[in-house]
């Protein structure tokens, strides 16, 4: 049996615990699963004769068949229970704790053994097999064991260099991004990724810097800029001043 279950990515990377709610046909409390109606017998099957399988003629072979009357069970209630009409099990919605250990990740699929759906009178229950959805998380995207996220510096702390503070699952941590740092320039801030699921260690998290170009600037701040920008020759700008080198053909 097949269940749909979402998580956010804090759960799959620290694991948790879940309770679901699943529908599915469990064992009969009114007969405990056999089917029979509580003092009645199980009789042997007069059609088998208690084998679950009956020898059909085919020319000069005979062939085993499951016995049509039992349905292979090789016995015959005398008076089917009424709750289950002598199947055993009935559909129920029952509650199921899951351990999610830390490290699983979208497409994971977990075993919970037993938790299926019960047998008909009596037999084993199937397993209940649980796959797991990752909910989009607003600041992290994940790469395997990796975690990546993109943070807004000024242009100033991108100028000048900063230590800023970037998130991680368990909490804040500073990375120190150097001078002339350009946009979408990326750090690693290493263990701080998702747990491995089958190995010892942590994945690393990738930062990835934007620049933020300011806003809405009053009258003194765009002043600050003009004069700045009067101090700046091609050379503080080596990006532009090799593109403008190479576009200075098509610009004739
Ligand atoms: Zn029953
Ligand atoms: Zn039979």
């Amino acid at each position: 049996m097949r269940y749909d279950l979402e998580i956010t990515l804090e759960e799959a990377a620290l694991g948790c615990e879940k309770e679901i709610s699943v529908k599915k046909l469990d064992r009969c409390e009114t007969c405990e699963g056999s089917g029979a109606e509580h003092g009645s017998q199980m009789r042997t099957c007069s059609t088998c004769g208690g084998r679950g399988q009956v020898l059909m003629a085919r020319g000069i072979f005979s062939i085993a068949q499951t016995c049509p009357n039992c349905k292979g069970v090789g016995r015959i209630l005398e008076r089917p229970c009424k709750s289950c009409r002598g199947e055993g099990r009935q559909e129920r919605t029952s509650k199921i704790k899951l351990r999610i250990p830390a490290g699983v990740d979208g497409g994971s699929r977990l075993r919970s053994s037993g938790n299926g759906e019960a047998g008909i009178r009596g037999g084993p229950p199937g397993d209940l097999y649980v796959m797991l959805h990752l909910k989009a998380h607003e600041i992290f995207q994940r790469d395997g064991d990796d975690l990546l996220c993109e943070v807004p510096v000024s242009f100033v702390q991108a100028t000048l260099g900063a230590e800023i503070e970037v998130p991680t699952l368990e909490g804040r941590a500073m990375i120190k991004i150097p001078a002339g740092t350009q946009s979408h320039s990326t750090f690693r801030v290493k263990g701080k990724g998702v747990k491995k699921l089958q190995d010892h260690g942590q994945g690393d998290l990738h930062v990835r810097v934007q620049v933020e170009v300011p806003t809405r600037l009053n009258h003194e701040q765009k002043a600050k800029l003009q004069e700045f920008a009067a101090l700046c020759d091609e050379d503080v700008n080596p990006i532009s001043k090799s593109f403008f080198e190479k576009a200075k053909s098509l610009f004739r």
